[in-house]
Parts: structure tokens; sequence; C-alpha cells
């Protein structure tokens, strides 16, 4: 059955996904505002908790005030101070500083997405999927990389209109989106080219991928139901395809060309690994 999706610009109707898609922002960019919390509460300890994050730890001798960090009136997570003791009028202080953080979370956030369909920028997503493949090599949790790329995506402008395929590819953005958990990160590469990083194994991975491409396979435009559109993927794990992210992204990209060649509307995975569009 075919899945209905109108295509809105990510920022008009669905203001706080793409700002809760990116959770992960550089700690030292909130230093400033963290001493001053410190320094007019008198907090021993001061953390900015984001909802879906590992939870920090809470000092247990310590007594903690928190204040909501709040986007376009949706909370994301807190802004904690914990001391022994508070003067009063700490808890409006946090307050104000949560703002503060906020506003900076939102500038930073805003920075990394692409603007067209809300996904990370290629710099944005390399940067993360450099994290886990460290995290990997440093934990062994698993990490996988899933490239696809829009199929005969040329042949859609040229057929429909350039508009017709940025709304493709804002919409296929927010499906994959809508299948992802909150720790998945999704990033265009560049053009119609996107990339999902995912911490499981290969045939996790796999399943994945082979779900993201039936549900693109089965989204039909309101505006547009005459277009039908398929991508091609190719799915690269830790250990198995490589150990730094750049090989990753290579045998992942590999992986994609070999399903295009294979016919298109195709997952490729690792060798001896076979997703259920391949199978037909
Ligand atoms: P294949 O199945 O081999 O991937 O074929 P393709 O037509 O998808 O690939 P090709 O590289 O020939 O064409 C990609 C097209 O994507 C050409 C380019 O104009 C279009 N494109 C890239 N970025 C955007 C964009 O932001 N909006 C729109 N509408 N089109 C874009
Ligand atoms: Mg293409
Ligand atoms: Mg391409």
């Amino acid at each position: 059955m075919k899945s209905f999706m109108t295509s809105p610009a990510p920022s008009a109707s669905r203001p706080a996904r793409p700002l809760l898609s990116v959770t992960n922002p550089m700690s030292s960019q909130y230093d400033t505002i963290l001493y001053l919390v410190r320094q007019t509460t008198g907090a021993e300890v001061v953390t900015i908790q984001i909802d879906g994050m590992p939870p920090q730890p809470v000092p247990p001798d310590l007594q903690c005030l928190q204040a909501p960090l709040v986007h376009q009136g949706h909370r994301f997570g807190v802004l904690r101070a914990c001391a022994r003791e508070f003067p009063s009028g700490a808890g409006h202080l946090l307050a104000g500083f949560a703002v503060l953080v906020a506003e900076q979370h939102a500038l930073w956030s805003v920075a990394q997405l692409d603007m067209l369909t809300g996904a990370m920028t290629r710099r944005a997503f390399m940067s993360e999927l450099g994290n886990a493949v460290s995290t990997w090599a440093r934990s062994g949790a698993p990490c996988s990389l899933i490239a696809f790329d829009l199929d005969h995506f040329k042949s859609i402008n040229d057929t429909y209109g350039h508009g017709a395929g940025d709304t493709v590819l804002r919409t296929v953005a927010n499906m994959v989106r809508s299948e992802l958990r909150p720790c998945d990160r999704l990033g265009r590469l560049g053009g119609e080219e996107f990339a999902v990083l995912v911490i499981t194994d290969p045939e996790g991975a796999l399943d994945i991928a082979e779900r993201l491409r039936a549900v693109i396979e089965a989204t039909v435009l309101r505006e547009h139901p005459e277009i039908a559109f398929t991508s091609s993927f190719g799915v690269a794990s830790c250990g198995e395809a490589g150990e730094t992210r750049d090989s990753l992204l290579t045998v992942a990209d590999t992986r994609l060309y070999e399903a295009k060649s294979l016919g298109r509307n195709r997952v490729v995975g690792a060798p001896g690994l076979v997703g259920e569009s391949s199978l037909s």
C-alpha cells in the first residue's frame, strides 16, 4: 500500500525535527555560559542534558536545580546546576541561562543542516561518522553507514521541473527521518545522494536499508502523484568494510554503484549478506 506524504518545507511544518536531529554539539561552545552559571549561582557542577543523549551523572551529595531548554515551544533538554546550597534567585538565573543555551544550540544546529532537506550537511555528517568510527575502535560498539542515491533523478527534473525535484528530495529526507531512531543520523552528501549512520551491525543495517528502500518506493507525493521514484543503497560496516570513516564511505559508495548496475532500487551490503530487494 502506498503511503501519502505532503512535502512541506522542513522549517514550516516540522519546526523541531531538524533541530532535534542534531544533538551532539561540541561541548566547548557552551564553556562561557557554564562558567557564568557557576560564578553566579555558586554551583559546583553544571551540565547540559540533551534529550535522547546518554544521561549525565548527577552528584549524589549535591542538590540540583534544572531549567528546561526550549526551542520553538519544544523542550529538547535541561540545563542542570548542582550545589550544596543555592543563594535565593538561583532558579531564575538558571532559567535565564537556559534561554541562552537554547539560542546557542539552535544557531549551532541550523549551521549543521542542509537548507533544502533538513539533513545534516556533508561536513557535519562526516564529523559524526568519524566520532562513531572512533567509538567502534575504542569500545567495539557497532557502526554502519548506509549510502543511498535517488535513481534517474535527472529525468525527474527534466520531466517535471526542478521544483518538483526539490519536493522529492525534501520528501525523501522527511520519510527517511521518520523511520530512524533519535540516535541515527541522516546526512545529505551532495545533490541527490544521502547517507544514514546507524549504531548497528551489518545485518541490522541491511534490514534498515531495505526498509528505507521500500518506504521510498511506496511514497506518493500529494502534489505530484504521477512522479514515481526509487533509490539504490550501499551498506558498509566498521570492521568488515574498513577502519576509517573514509574507507567506510568508499565501500558504501562502491556497493551503492553496484546496486545501480544491478538494476537500481535495491540494496547491496557486505559480501554474503543479501538484501531482500536483491533476491528478486
Ligand atoms: P542515477 O540513477 O545513475 O543516479 O541517475 P541520476 O539521474 O539520478 O544521476 P545524475 O548524476 O545523472 O543526475 C543527478 C541530478 O540531480 C542532476 C542534478 O541536476 C540533480 N540535482 C542535484 N542537486 C539537486 C537539487 O538540489 N535539486 C534538484 N531539483 N535537483 C538536483
Ligand atoms: Mg541519482
Ligand atoms: Mg548521484
